[in-house]
């Protein structure tokens, strides 16, 4: 019995998940998956009540699941927003998930913002170094608050974690029988860590003579993913610029509210699923929140505990509502969160 970690988190979290469960628990009953939800409270409301973001034994807890199923985290009340970097941050890290997997996928023409492409023109995938670079907080402050401050925020690239997410690129291109990756860093201006990104990517690359690599830097690789998206099969990039870039690749697929991701570590077996959108205060509590990120998350995941059909079949049924415009009115529709499950639902 898969047992899953559901953790809604805040603002619009709570509705996404909501839905995106309703059509997991949905497909649970239709194919005997017996899956087993369990709901943990980490989130604002508890911190703001007890000041816990989440305990040491609580983070250990995690490992346990076969699976962990993300809302969002972040609220204006919090305004350091100390507890969304402890509960997301300490995830990623603590539980070295250091795949962030985020595939880039126009389900419908319509949505995109680029003239004249269509779904098979934009179908990548994106590996995004989730565990180091820019993101480990190594750094410090000088005279701070003075004219003479100084502020350091260095990029840590270890040879391990720069080669097992580029080893992991390559193994999914094979996998899917996909022909492309491409490398993206700025190692004409960063001397040291990315040099060390293009050494060990050409290294992996010798091993797979089959598949094509190319290079971008990445101010290179945005003017790309614009101009010619069909040129892309798998990007392999840090921390920071995969997490600038998915967000252009959201935007291209047609928003944020389209946008799925998985956060994986093969070798351990962890893993965390969640939209990309955050938790969005402006429209949280209104109900109109568009769940198919968190649906096409759920999808990721059921392929993670080895259901890839399923992913293919809710991909469809959530390319479905698209094209008959059942959507919510941030894509121009007029349908409710749970309205536009509900559509999902009964397409499956
Ligand atoms: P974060 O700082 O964590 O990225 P945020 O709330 O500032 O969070 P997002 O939630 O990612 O930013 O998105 C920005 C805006 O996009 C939101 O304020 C909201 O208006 C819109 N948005 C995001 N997600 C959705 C969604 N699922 N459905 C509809 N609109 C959304």
């Amino acid at each position: 019995m898969p047992r899953i970690a559901v953790i809604p988190g805040d603002g619009i979290g709570h509705e996404v998940l909501e839905q995106g469960q309703r059509v997991l628990a949905h497909l649970s009953q239709r194919d005997g998956l017996d899956l087993n939800f369990e709901h943990l409270p980490y989130g604002a409301d508890r911190y703001l009540e007890t000041g816990l973001s989440i305990t040491p034994e609580e983070m250990q807890g995690l490992r346990d699941y076969d699976a962990i199923y993300l809302g969002a985290l972040g609220d204006p009340r919090v305004k350091s927003n100390v507890h969304a970097r402890e509960i997301l941050l300490g995830m990623r890290f603590e539980l070295d998930l250091y795949i962030n997997l985020r595939p880039v996928k126009l389900l419908d023409a319509r949505y995109c913002p680029l003239k004249d492409k269509e779904p098979e023109d934009l179908r990548f995938v994106v590996f995004r170094e989730n565990t180091e670079g820019l993101y480990t907080g190594i750094g410090g402050q000088f005279k701070k608050g003075t004219p003479d401050e100084i502020a350091i925020e260095a990029e840590m690239n270890s040879r391990k974690g720069v080669e097992r997410i580029i080893r992991a690129a390559f193994a999914h291109a094979k996998a899917r029988g996909l022909k492309r990756v491409c490398m993206s860093d700025k190692s004409n201006a960063m001397r040291h860590g990315h040099e060390l990104w293009q050494r060990v990517f050409r290294q992996v690359a010798a091993e797979y003579p089959e598949l094509e690599t190319k290079h971008y830097y990445v101010d290179v690789l945005t003017m790309q993913m614009v101009r010619n998206p069909e040129q892309f099969d798998v990007i392999v990039t840090n921390n920071l610029f995969g997490d600038i870039v998915t967000d252009l690749g959201a935007e291209l697929q047609g928003g944020i509210g389209l946008a799925a991701s998985g956060n994986l570590n093969p070798e351990s077996g962890i893993a965390m699923f969640e939209p990309v959108h955050g938790s969005a205060p402006d429209i949280a509590g209104q109900g109109i929140a568009n769940p198919l990120a968190a649906i096409l998350s759920a999808g990721m995941m059921l392929s993670w505990l080895g259901h890839p059909a399923l992913e293919q079949e809710l991909e469809a049924a959530v390319k479905h509502c698209l094209n008959t415009d059942q959507v919510t009115r941030e894509l121009g529709g007029e349908l409710s969160g749970a309205q536009v499950a509900d559509a999902v639902i009964a397409q499956l």
